[in-house]
């Protein structure tokens, strides 16, 4: 397919969005043999998306994929525009007479609730809170976590869960080679934290942990891992056989342990559900009752039993999910909280594809799955897309020139962060870190961002 236009010209595709989806589906197109030009489009002056803002920072390893990243930004044809927010700066609308294509990957920025009581009370947090404060994301910077107390319970049995566990845990000699922010790092290594309980709602058979996640809470310097065997009884079919075989044998080794001695504990608790978070001004407790397991539709579903008991805390952090919030003018599934699509084809409530507009990762099939899933994920829908390219669904606008966009930013006084700005932020932060041994030391605040981002391009 290598000319799709009546000139030759590129065909153009805003990618809304800079985590791993949106930068698979830039790489994906700038692949094709077609040619394409990118301009990807993303709210905060930083790419990278969860792979900066959400992999913990004791993962280093997980993070060199943004080298895969740096590569695909690299290619001819793509441009970076950060500081720029779909639905503030510029509206679907714009971006369809923009480009000939759109696809949403803007992942899943909210978190689900308990819809409990006692929820909102001091020191009850959502996981995504204390992970984007962790990780320096600018709109978390001014959190304040007082983890001056003895015990906090994380609700969840996902990786998410087990990252706040351990993020908790770390010793102050583990978190300084990180990426981890200043004031985390501080917060942390000051914390008298005792014990951190993990519970589930259901048993370890259905936990949704990966088991190399799951084994490293067994090895950490500052902590030792506690599981009573009888939580590990009547563990119910497995969803997944092989990764729970995996994690229930981890579970077994952890259960077998005598206590250490570290100065902390992680304790799992399973077939529990919290029912209300109790507290004057701030949490005190957290009430669960017991559960069972039944199947209902061929799932094995968390049914409460009369019994309740109470954990003395003071901090809940609920990890039971991100979920995704829509866009103006695109259609949303409210109840999977993702935008209406088939295989990455954005339709309505009718089943109509919208024409031109496409979403790939969390925002087009939820939050799940690792890293490497959006790879797979973004490949399927710039097959959707060069399909409609190639049946002439694609109309493509010689007409529109690639400084429109620029033109129009300009002219609603918006102060875009180019691929060259993004990089002198990474300059600053590596350098900063470099004299530490540490990744990077984040810059934590809009302002910083900005200015460090306006500061060096305009130097260069
Ligand atoms: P997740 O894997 O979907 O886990 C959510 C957990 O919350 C499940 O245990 C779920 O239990 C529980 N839950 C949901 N509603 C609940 C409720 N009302 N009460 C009690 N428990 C409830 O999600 P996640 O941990 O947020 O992770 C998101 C994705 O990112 C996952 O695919 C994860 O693997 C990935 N991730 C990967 C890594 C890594 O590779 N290192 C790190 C972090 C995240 P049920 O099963 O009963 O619904």
């Amino acid at each position: 397919m290598p000319r799709v236009t009546a000139t030759g010209t590129p065909l153009r595709v805003a990618v809304v969005g800079s985590g791993p989806a949106g930068f698979y589906a830039a790489g994906s197109l700038l692949d094709a043999e077609a040619p394409f030009e990118v301009d990807m489009i993303e709210r905060l002056p930083t790419p990278w998306g969860l792979v900066r803002l959400g992999v913990a920072p004791d993962h280093p390893k997980l993070k060199t994929v943004s080298r895969a990243f740096e590569r695909i930004a690299a290619k001819p044809g793509f441009r970076f525009f950060g500081n720029v927010e779909v639905g503030r700066d510029l509206t679907h609308a714009d971006l369809t007479r923009l480009y000939d294509a759109v696809i949403y990957a803007f992942g899943a920025q909210s978190d689900r609730r308990l819809g409990i009581p006692g929820e909102d009370l001091a020191g009850s947090w959502s996981a995504t809170e204390f992970v984007a404060w962790y990780n320096g994301h600018p709109d978390f910077h001014d959190l304040e976590f007082d983890l001056d107390v003895e015990r906090a319970v994380v609700i969840g049995n996902g990786n998410v869960a087990l990252d706040v566990a351990r993020m908790l845990a770390l010793t102050p000699e583990e978190l300084a080679p990180t990426d981890t922010t200043e004031p985390a790092i501080e917060a942390i290594g000051a914390s008298t934290l005792r014990e951190i309980v993990i519970v589930g709602r259901r048993g370890p058979a259905q936990a949704s942990w990966t088991t190399q996640e799951l084994k490293e809470m067994g090895e950490l310097a500052g902590a030792d891992v506690r599981v009573d065997p009888a939580e590990l009884e009547g563990a119910g079919a497995a969803q997944d056989p092989t990764n729970t075989k995996r994690n229930l044998e981890v579970l077994h080794e952890f259960a077998l342990r005598q206590p250490g001695g570290k100065p902390v504990v992680i304790r799992f608790l399973f077939f529990r559900s919290p029912t209300a978070i109790h507290g004057e001004t701030r949490v005190e407790s957290v009430e669960l009752v017991r559960n069972r397991l039944e199947e209902q539709d061929g799932r094995l579903v968390a049914v409460p039993t009369d019994k309740h008991e109470t954990i003395e805390c003071g901090l809940v952090f609920r990890s039971v999910g991100y979920r995704g919030v829509g866009l103006p003018d695109l259609p949303f599934d409210d109840r999977r909280g993702t935008i209406r699509n088939a295989a990455g084809r954005v339709h309505d409530e009718t089943g109509s594809p919208l024409g031109a507009t496409y979403c790939a990762g969390w925002i087009k099939r939820g939050p799940t799955g690792i890293i490497g899933t959006n790879k797979k994920d973004a490949a399927e829908t710039v097959a959707a897309l060069l399909e409609d390219v190639q049946e002439g669904r694609l109309v493509h606008r010689e007409d529109v020139s690639a400084d429109a966009v620029e033109a129009l930013l300009v002219e609603r006084g918006s102060r875009p962060v180019v691929y060259a700005g993004w990089t002198s932020i990474d300059e600053v932060e590596r350098a900063a870190g470099e004299k530490f041994g540490r990744p990077r030391v984040k810059l934590r605040t809009w302002d910083e961002l900005l200015d460090a981002a306006e500061h060096v391009a305009a130097a260069s």
